[in-house]
């Protein structure tokens, strides 16, 4: 039996009544199974002690007598508070909702007490503590994630039971040999460990086991899916060179432009796709590099094939994708190609009619935003997925939208390079182009640091750009005046009263407008009309500008309180200029305030020297490189593993006990073993492999994997 064949309801399991099923059922707990693969989130070392004194470097595990018992408060909110002591310190043991506790802890008994501590109201005080159980001195104890009502020590008790009546039997979903030369626990022995280990070692051991075993399937499954991609691709080179088709060829020519070879060679490959299906291909290539047009010519091949397909573009904010709209129309209409412009904000009327041109096939191409995948949206023929800015939609998004036709081709493109270990997990099964050149003629940002304190340089330098015709965009971190609420942001500038000193005391021979997500769509949209037309010159913004926005005559970024940035977001809007021929300008302006005297104790002020000296050098980052690859990679850097932007909430990879980012090293191996079984025994066929086979189809881990 696997762990994952024990189907058995949790009801089952001794002590597992009615309403600690109920409970269970909550955590999305009903069978053993899943009762037992709910690993603990962290463990209790009572192997050894910790007094009072050390409360603030991890819990306290202590002997301590009981001084005197204390109530306070009245009614039914009266509270017991136990004053007690150890060699080390005193302490006060609050008692919310425990008052029983007092019968447990009477004055002058000595207990064990295990339990986190703070320093509150001028003494050491706990709400949560528990008085050692006999039993558990020594041992190394599972803490559990909870749901209202269920306590540890009921999980713990379940688990124990489950263990002894399941665990004995369980088999091996990894081979022998492979367990032997990673040195892992055999599966009964890692699932005790890794709830009830006799050690802290002994638990780091069970651990490695279930994130190498998790590890070794994901790649497993993506060296599969990479190995019938291969087969079609190596089938597709042999059965053309991507010439451009027609339309392609009509469209290139009507630009006032020349392609970039990397744009070409990137072409090439998505219509060598798109003749060979099944397509799924990321668009990588630096801010600027002009990958919508490449998209636009892979939507044109896509209406071309067979019986007239269609194709989405789907960007994260409306901003973008009406821009897509706009410039398709503008680019695609001429050519015989009918667009439409879906968002979240069409309704009524307009969307019904819209719903049924979509579903007739009257619409050739559909840019929008998520609302391209609402439930009521159907496509005639969805040929082909482009998904603009890939990193900020999550993988359920992405199946949605594929759903929506009969295994469309996928393009995602990301300005925002994946870190290699990422790419290798991820997107270890998916084709990638990449574009390395950009447009001739561009010339690279100049980028400034300055002081806050030096901001009227800043301002008279982009005076200066805006007398010779250009525009300038400023960014800041909040909407609204900081109201107090949030005292980590000290006193930072906001985008709403900027927008104003810009427009009457900066720079009030310009039209100045603001611009943020909280506005309504219908005013964002003329706003930023207006912008790229050239009749508003100073656009004052939040990171909504991040992602896509391209008006060429904008030379000036200014990016106000830049160390509140990440540095892929500060590359992004550095890449909203540079985007014509004249010399563009970023200008990154970093606090050097003293901290007011109302956020004393707050992050600004605790920030060392040491972490003054990291902003400063993370900014450097920005001076010192243009390449978006390179500061991806510095990011991760600085920002430590496990903290990619945008990549956990988008649930990237939903895994269970492995995070690919932290677990790198296991990652490797996992992914060399895996691959090396696939290349040995393609068909897993072999006996010693066999306990894979069952695994893929009786249990399988993941029910897919990245698309
Ligand atoms: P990104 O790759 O960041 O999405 P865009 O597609 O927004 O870049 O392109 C940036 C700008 O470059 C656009 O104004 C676009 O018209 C222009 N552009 C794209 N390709 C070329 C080219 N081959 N030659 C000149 N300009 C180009
Ligand atoms: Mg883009």
């Amino acid at each position: 039996m696997f762990l994952r064949e024990l189907t058995a309801s949790v009801s089952q399991i001794k002590g597992a009544g009615p309403a600690a099923a109920a409970m269970l059922a909550r955590l999305g707990i009903t069978s053993v199974s899943a009762l037992l693969r709910h690993y603990p989130r962290d463990w209790e070392d009572r192997s050894r002690t910790v007094p009072l004194r050390d409360f603030s470097i991890r819990e306290v595990y202590t002997d301590v007598t009981v001084l005197g018992h204390e109530w306070f408060g009245a009614g039914h909110m009266k509270t017991l508070k136990i004053h007690v002591e150890d060699d080390t310190a005193r302490a006060a043991l609050v008692c919310f909702n425990r008052p029983f506790l007092g019968k447990q802890l009477p004055v002058g008994a000595v207990r064990r007490i295990y339990g986190r501590f703070q320093y509150k109201y001028g003494e050491l005080q706990s709400s949560a503590f528990e008085i050692e159980g006999p039993g558990d001195r020594g041992a190394v104890l599972p803490v559990y994630p909870l749901t209202e009502g269920l306590t540890q020590n009921l999980l713990r008790k379940l688990m124990k039971n489950a263990l002894d009546l399941y665990a004995g039997s369980l088999e091996n979903e990894l081979p022998q040999a492979l367990i032997e030369k990673e040195g892992l626990l055999q599966k009964p022995e890692a699932l005790r460990a890794i709830h009830f280990p006799a050690s802290i070692g002994e638990k780091d051991k069970a651990r490695k086991t279930f994130i190498y075993e998790e590890l070794f399937y994901l790649e497993l499954m993506i060296g599969k899916r990479a190995k019938e991609r291969k087969k079609t691709a190596s089938q597709a080179k042999r059965s053309g060179q991507g010439e451009l088709s027609a339309l392609q060829k009509r469209f290139i020519q009507r630009l006032p432009f020349t392609l970039t070879p990397g744009q070409l060679e990137a072409v090439r490959e998505i219509n060598r796709d798109i003749d060979n299906p099944p397509m799924a291909r990321l668009l990588q290539g630096d801010v600027g590099s002009g990958k919508t047009l490449v998209s636009f010519l892979a939507a044109l091949r896509a209406v071309e094939t067979g019986d007239r397909g269609q194709a989405v573009l789907m960007a994260p904010t409306e901003l973008l994708a009406r821009q897509h709209a706009e410039n398709a129309a503008k680019l695609l209409e001429p050519l015989g190609v009918s667009i439409a412009f879906l968002t979240g904000n069409i309704k009524a009327r307009g969307r019904a009619h819209l719903l049924k041109a979509l579903a007739a096939g009257e619409v050739d191409i559909a840019a929008g935003t998520h609302a391209l995948f609402s439930q009521d949206v159907i496509y005639r023929n969805l040929k082909l997925a482009v998904i603009d800015e890939q990193h900020r939609f999550g993988v359920t998004q992405r199946q949605a939208i594929m759903a929506k036709g009969e295994k469309p081709g996928l393009l995602m493109m990301s300005a925002t390079p994946i870190p290699r270990t990422m790419a290798l997990t991820v997107f270890g099964d998916l084709d990638v182009s990449t574009i390395r050149d950009m447009p001739p003629g561009r010339k690279p940002v100049k980028t400034h640091l300055a002081r806050e304190s030096n901001g009227g340089r800043v301002y008279d330098f982009v005076r200066q750009e805006l007398a010779a015709g250009h525009q300038a965009y400023f960014v800041y971190p909040l909407i609204e005046a900081n109201d107090g609420k949030d005292k980590d942001a000290g006193n930072l500038k906001d985008v709403s009263s900027m927008a104003r000193r810009l427009s009457q005391e900066i720079f009030p021979e310009y039209a100045v407008a603001l611009i943020h997500s909280r506005l309504e769509e219908e005013d964002k949209r003329k706003t930023m009309d207006a912008f790229r037309k050239g009749e508003i010159r100073v656009l004052a913004a939040t990171s909504v500008v991040e992602v896509g926005v391209d008006v060429p005559n904008a030379t000036c970024m200014v990016i106000e309180h830049a160390e509140r940035f990440g540095l892929a977001a500060l590359h992004q809007l550095r890449g909203r200029v540079g985007r014509g021929e004249a010399q563009s300008y970023c200008f990154l302006i970093y606090s050097d305030q003293e901290v007011p005297r109302e956020y004393a104790g707050t992050r600004a002020e605790l920030l060392s020297e040491e972490e003054r000296s990291k902003e400063g050098k993370r900014l450097m980052v920005m001076l010192e490189n243009a390449d978006g690859f390179v500061i991806a990679e510095k990011d991760l850097l600085f920002r430590g593993p496990g903290q990619i932007a945008g990549i956990e909430q988008s649930g990237y990879l939903a895994l269970g006990i492995a995070d690919p980012l932290r677990d790198t090293e296991e990652l490797v191996r996992a992914r060399a073993d895996a691959f090396e079984i696939l290349e040995t025994d393609p068909e897993l066929q072999k006996p010693e492999n066999l306990c894979i086979c069952r695994t893929l189809e009786q249990a399988p881990p993941f029910r897919d994997v990245g698309l």
